[in-house]
């Protein structure tokens, strides 16, 4: 089947299926969402007025059987920080999209009137629905409700009452293969999908599979692969634990933000971590391991349940439960899981919501350590719009401003997540230089700052920093095109035949012949694509820099302070 381009103009309700551009045939993933970005979105536009866009694009090797390669790339210039964005998850969606030919789909203009509708994407193309039954419904009754009413079980891609009120944290949210929700969550892309008055898009292929060029040597490649993920020490610790195997280890560093970035460790750690919610999970009869997407061989998903043996919510990750643990002081589990399936039925971004709850703590809204006030705050006031809701639907930043906070912690807008720069001192340059705003995905230094994994560089000093979150930047930008979940970089880093064999997958899926150094290109490409977008868009460099607090206020148990000078930030951008 030919990957195609299907686009549909919400402006004039026309939809077309398109020969896909031949500068754009080598993209797929985060490559392409920038690129046609970049190409067809005006820098300057507002980002939930009708010339932005919002692009899908399955990864390079999405829909084959390659392991862990079922990420969904989405891209648009973000509400929240005004530039332009990508933000890729789980679920079924990128596999089945692949399976329609479908190499992006691009949501365009805007309906005049306020009706919402429907989006059907099949391999003939997509048809427009509108729709009545679902505004307003949380996710979970929407992958209800089109669990009986659509036929062949097909990828469900939503938004919640966040994206509805497009709220700048609003998630894009996607069905896993149980029926749970996967998010691609930051940077307020639900809110575009709102602005378009698109409520869900169903992904149904047909029969078709995939061409590979050579599947004899895709088939070895992928053997390869797949064993150098499996053998990994920290794939292995994900699989046992989640990624929240990370609270202990970070508290232990003494990097873990806690009680809105005033302190480096907390206290109630344990209560949280990754080895109490195992032991938790195994008494109640959840599952510790679970994956969100089919093919994934590392299971670092988890399914969690209550005191009375239900399930509370799946995808638990470390850094929600960090927001809402440790940097609102909750020590309560059970309270954070709760917050954390509230959100995920608002569909909004947890790490930026929890953050926010952090400085409306600070702001004396809420006490800290007050989980239910919190779930209370999510039902009555986020969920509904009201506008306090509203001001926290609209993340940190909005919350600080609405109140006078000064401890504020974003970058570009976006919320710092549970890595404090001043103490894990890479992941604060990859903050600042990020083009998407704060985000540990975009470079995670935690890999050789905390975990030793692709060698050593001490947290605490300066040295060696910059150069590690650049080649990080690279690295990740050329992985978030392939479709591959990010913990494959563990593996990559550290077992020689890992990043070959991912090379030679995408050589025997097209039949062409690229090496690692085409891959550095890719990644370098990317970051400088999202880079002129920004400046385009009115960025500079005085935009790469941490708030204030970081220099000013030193952060126990290390007293240290984020000591980079804005120069030395700069030559980040030295390639
Ligand atoms: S390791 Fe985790 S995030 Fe990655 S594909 Fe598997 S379940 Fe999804």
């Amino acid at each position: 089947m030919k990957d195609r381009i299907f686009r549909v103009n919400l402006t004039d309700m026309t939809t077309t299926v398109e020969d896909v551009p031949e500068s754009w045939a080598g993209h797929g993933g985060r490559g392409l969402t920038s690129t046609i970005v970049a190409a067809e979105v005006d820098p300057t536009c507002h980002p939930l007025g009708p010339k932005n866009k919002l692009v899908f694009a399955p990864g390079l090797l999405s829909g084959t059987v390659a392991a862990n390669s079922g990420r969904l790339s989405v891209g648009g210039k973000s509400p929240l920080t005004g530039t332009i964005k990508e933000a890729n998850g789980g679920g079924t969606a990128a596999q089945l999209m692949a399976r329609c030919g479908v190499k992006a789909l691009i949501l365009e203009g805007q309906p005049a009137d306020d009706k919402w509708f429907s989006l059907a994407v099949t391999p003939e193309g997509v048809t427009i629905e509108e729709e009545t039954e679902l505004v307003g419904k949380g996710n979970f009754a929407v992958l209800e409700t089109l669990s009986t009413r659509l036929e062949n079980n097909p990828a469900i891609i939503t938004i919640g009452p966040a994206g509805e009120m497009k709220m700048a944290a609003a998630n894009i949210s996607i069905k896993d293969p149980d029926g749970g929700i996967r998010s691609n969550g930051r940077g307020g892309l639900g809110a575009v999908m709102g602005s378009k008055r698109v409520k869900f898009i169903s992904v149904t292929p047909g029969d078709a599979k995939l061409e590979i060029a050579d599947p004899e040597a895709f088939k070895a490649a992928n053997r390869t692969f797949a064993k150098a993920l499996v053998d990994h020490p920290v794939s292995q610790a994900l699989g046992q634990y989640g990624t929240n195997v990370l609270v202990n280890i970070i508290n232990e560093s003494g990097g873990l933000p806690t009680k809105n970035f005033t302190q480096g460790q907390f206290e109630g750690h344990e209560k949280i971590s990754g080895e109490t919610m195992h032991d938790t999970i195994k008494e109640r009869g959840g599952r510790v391991k679970h994956n969100c997407h089919p093919g994934c061989v590392i299971q670092c998903s988890q399914v969690y349940h209550d005191a009375d043996g239900k399930k509370l919510t799946s995808g638990f990750e470390y850094e929600s439960i960090w927001a809402m643990g440790a940097d609102c002081c909750v020590d309560n589990l059970d309270h954070i899981a709760m917050a954390d399936k509230l959100m995920d039925d608002i569909g909004i971004d947890s790490i930026e919501t929890s953050v926010a709850f952090g400085v409306a703590m600070e702001a004396g809204i809420l006490e800290f350590g007050d989980g239910e006030g919190v779930c209370r705050m999510l039902k009555e006031d986020v969920a509904t719009g009201t506008g306090l809701g509203r001001v926290i639907g609209n993340g940190a930043g909005s919350v600080g401003r609405t109140y006078g906070v000064t401890r504020v912690p974003v970058v570009k807008n976006q919320a710092i997540p549970a890595y404090d720069p001043r103490a894990i001192k890479g992941i604060g340059i990859t903050y600042a230089t990020s083009t998407q705003g704060a985000d540990h995905t975009m470079g995670y230094t935690i890999a050789t700052n905390i975990l030793n994994v692709g060698g050593a560089v001490d947290p605490l000093t300066k040295e060696g920093q910059v150069e590690l979150s650049r080649n990080l930047q690279i690295a990740t930008a050329a992985i978030d095109s392939t479709g591959m979940c990010l913990f494959i970089a563990f593996a990559a880093l550290d077992n020689e035949e890992c990043l070959p064999a991912l090379i030679d997958l995408l050589n025997a899926r097209f039949g062409i012949s690229l090496t690692a150094d085409d891959v550095v290109n890719l990644g370098k490409y990317i970051l400088k694509t999202e880079r002129e977008f920004n400046e385009k868009a009115g960025f500079t460099n005085l935009d790469d820099r941490l708030p204030e607090f970081f220099y000013n206020e030193p952060l126990s148990p290390h007293n240290v302070v984020f000591d980079f000078s804005g120069e030395e930030i700069d030559t980040f951008w030295d390639f």
